[in-house]
């Protein structure tokens, strides 16, 4: 590849909202035949909203709905994770008032758990309560029925008893939808990587035309997927946006990270999506391959 070529397609990328950090970058994104991708605000918004609240147990009455709604968002208050600002927003939203946790821990992967007003509080996937020992059977029925909506399902306990189900819900962004058919039209693998339950991962993808879904998968793992799919000796580009993404944009052959995302992904990345549209994946694959064609 002549500087000249690179930096004409490096520039005209530019002029597409797509950044890419290299000219290496940019002779190599057309060479991978996978693309995986993190679902939440990646292929989904990213701002998830509290959809439903489902009680459960002796008290589940009006009352007992926003003593329940304040002590779960007070708990999740510490964490700065979507899933808890979905729940403390919409507790403030019904004018709850939030009193301070005593003590906070955030469960990378599962959860939260919390003290407040001198009850423990643990909120998060089936996969945390039935770690702690806590049986949800009761509930998923309901929750299996939200997660095939594509909503996600957590728990709340109290105490060491289920008290509640919630789902959230994070829309899929106009162009996602776009951006795989373009991705699959040129002949990609594409693959959906996401630490959200497997119900709703499937959900998602479905209504994305995704086949290949690795779901529930740990935070610290996500880079150990994208080395599998590296495994059958095939390049690997990973689209991501968090920091729980930074790992795997480093272990791909190319990472690209979503410019409305956090810094460590956009630092992490060879490649930078300056809007959050996904059709700049496709498009920019096009352009790495015209200008490597126009090179030869
Ligand atoms: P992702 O961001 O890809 O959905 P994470 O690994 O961050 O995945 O979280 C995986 C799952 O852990 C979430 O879908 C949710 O069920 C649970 N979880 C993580 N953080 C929280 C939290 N603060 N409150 C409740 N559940 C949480
Ligand atoms: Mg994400």
């Amino acid at each position: 590849a002549t500087p000249t070529s690179v930096m004409v397609g490096t520039g005209r990328a530019a002029s597409l909202g797509v950044l890419f950090k290299s000219g290496a970058a940019l002779e190599a994104l057309h060479r991978a035949p996978v693309i995986a991708l993190d679902k939440t605000g990646t292929l989904t918004l990213g701002r998830p909203e509290l959809t439903d609240l489902i009680l459960t147990g002796p008290h589940a009455g009006p009352d007992d709905r926003t003593a329940a709604l304040t002590l779960i968002a007070a708990a999740e208050r510490g964490s700065e994770h979507p899933v808890a600002q979905a729940i403390v927003t919409a507790a403030r939203a019904g004018g709850l008032t939030l009193p301070d946790a005593q003590e906070f821990r955030a469960l990378p992967g599962e959860g939260i758990d919390a003290t407040v007003n001198g009850q423990r509080v643990q909120v998060g996937s089936d996969r945390l309560m039935t770690r702690l020992g806590l049986n949800v059977a009761p509930l998923t029925a309901q929750t299996d029925a939200l997660a095939d909506l594509g909503r996600t399902p957590l728990y709340a306990a109290v105490d060491g008893r289920v008290i509640a189900a919630l789902a959230v819900a994070d829309p899929i962004k106009p162009g996602s939808l776009d951006a795989v058919q373009a991705m699959q039209a040129s002949g990609r693998r594409v693959v959906m990587i996401t630490g959200d339950h497997a119900r709703t991962a499937q959900a998602v993808a479905r209504q994305l035309g995704i086949t290949d879904v690795r779901a529930e998968v740990h935070p610290a793992q996500k880079s150990a997927a994208v080395k599998e799919l590296q495994a059958a000796g095939q390049r690997v580009v990973f689209v991501g946006d968090g920091i729980n993404d930074a790992p795997a944009l480093a272990q791909a052959d190319v990472g690209v990270a979503i410019g409305t995302g956090t810094d460590v992904a956009a630092e992490t990345a060879d490649v930078i999506l300056m809007s959050g549209d996904l059709r700049g994946v496709p498009n920019a694959v096009a352009l790495s391959r015209a200008t490597l064609n126009n090179i030869r």
